[in-house]
């Protein structure tokens, strides 16, 4: 006899597993599918550490998911007795000729986010270890920090299993078939059947474009753990970053336990298809070399040895919003993808806006900025603007 549920989530990796845990907590029957065993290190979500930030570009829309998703967190943090949430305060910098930060100054005080404006003297004063040119800004943001993400995603898990969700690991989705009321979703091994489908496959998304063909493209990227001089760029001594500047944006993490200072870049990024392994760090020459010359334009002192190196893959969107949105043909399918290298603070908001979109019909917040209809509208996508 074939088993029916309520919902299944192909891809429990942040998105769909804290999706999973909020709909098993409200009673709905949920099957969770991942290729892996997740919190694992082949997708978008290992590394120990994510940015959460709340005065974000792109809008109200972001920064009203950003204050629900931290609720949500500190939330899960009481639930599950872990500490997943660290207030480092986040420092956004910029060459003015890059970014500026007016817009998010406006959106951060309609909101009542807290922000600085700090110059970069004044920067340099805070943190001794900050070496900027003169004509640098940042908008500092005292309660923003950082995630431990794949914490997160284990807490999320047990929580989900404790409350009725069933999991399925290291199994791959091969198709999902829509049909009257039941979506059917194979693997190679069974195929399971349900009343709604959430496909939250990350980097894979684009391995379901038999069902959805959207413009979304995936790439390989870099991290480094760079060995600082002196303990001012410890947790606790040093915030998180984000960096703009003629070569990149990037953004990092202050040294966590002796790990090293650790830091990213948003833009760029070698093309990774399905099915390929990406090349491992350093691989590429740049890989380290183009980390290394951004730690030193910021703080030469924390650019001293590779200590670690890692590599990740996401997939992004033109406009690098999200994709989150029922499926335009199918409307027992919803779609969540699309993140764009900064979806992980959100994916407790997600989560939940996926489990009222399911249990009420309605998602509880506007996200229009995120509908499939955008790439059909025939209107031009608008460029990217989001910032690590
Ligand atoms: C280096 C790096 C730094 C980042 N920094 C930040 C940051 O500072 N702040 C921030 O907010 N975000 C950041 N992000 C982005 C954030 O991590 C991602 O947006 C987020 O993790 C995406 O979640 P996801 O659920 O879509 O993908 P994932 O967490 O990767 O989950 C997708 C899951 O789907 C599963 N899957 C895929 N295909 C199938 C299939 N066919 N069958 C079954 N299962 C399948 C995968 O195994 C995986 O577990 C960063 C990402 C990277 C890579």
């Amino acid at each position: 006899m074939r088993r029916l549920y309520d919902v299944i989530v192909v891809g429990a990796g942040s998105m769909g597993m804290a999706a999973g845990y909020q709909l098993a907590r409200r009673g709905v029957k949920t099957l969770l599918i991942d290729a892996f065993d997740p919190p694992h290190g082949n997708g978008s979500h290992h590394g120990e550490t994510r940015l959460i930030r709340h005065a974000y570009s792109g809008g109200p829309t972001y920064v009203n998911l950003a204050l629900r998703a931290d609720r949500l967190w500190t939330e899960l943090e009481e639930e599950s007795g872990e500490e997943l949430l660290v207030r480092s305060g986040v420092l956004n910098i910029s060459d003015p000729a890059v970014y500026r930060y007016e817009e998010r100054f406006q959106d951060a005080a309609n909101h009542g986010v807290a922000v600085e404006s700090l110059n970069a003297a004044e920067m340099r004063k805070r943190w001794p270890g900050l070496r900027l040119p003169d004509s640098y800004q940042a908008m500092y943001e005292p309660n923003a920090g950082f995630l431990y993400s794949e914490r997160c995603i284990a807490a999320y898990r047990k929580l989900a299993l404790r409350a009725g969700a069933e999991l399925v690991t290291n199994r791959v989705v091969t198709g999902i078939e829509p049909g009257d009321g039941i979506v059917a979703v194979a693997t190679k091994e069974e195929t399971f059947f349900a009343s709604h489908v959430i496909v939250s496959a990350g980097a894979w998304f684009g391995a379901f474009a038999s069902l959805i063909d959207l413009p979304i493209r995936a790439v390989r990227k870099v991290v480094g753990w760079f060995e600082p001089e002196d303990r001012s760029f410890d947790a606790g001594a040093f915030p998180g970053f984000t960096f703009g500047t003629t070569r990149g944006g990037y953004y990092g993490f202050p040294s966590i336990g002796g790990a090293g200072v650790k830091i990213g870049r948003h833009d760029g990024g070698v093309p990774w298809k399905l099915g390929e392994d990406p090349a491992p760090f350093g691989h590429y020459p740049e890989d380290e070399a183009d980390l290394r010359q951004a730690l030193s334009l910021l703080a030469p002192a924390a650019a001293g040895n590779l200590l670690r190196g890692g590599v990740c893959k996401y997939e992004l969107t033109p406009d690098e919003d999200f994709i989150l949105d029922v499926h335009p043909e199918h409307p027992n399918v919803l779609l969540a993808g699309g993140f764009s290298g900064h979806g992980f603070k959100f994916s407790s908001v997600v989560g939940e806006l996926l489990a009222n979109r399911i249990e009420q019909g309605e998602w509880g917040q506007d996200i229009r900025l995120f509908s499939t209809g955008r790439f059909t509208a025939g209107d031009p996508i608008k460029e990217a603007t989001i910032q690590g």
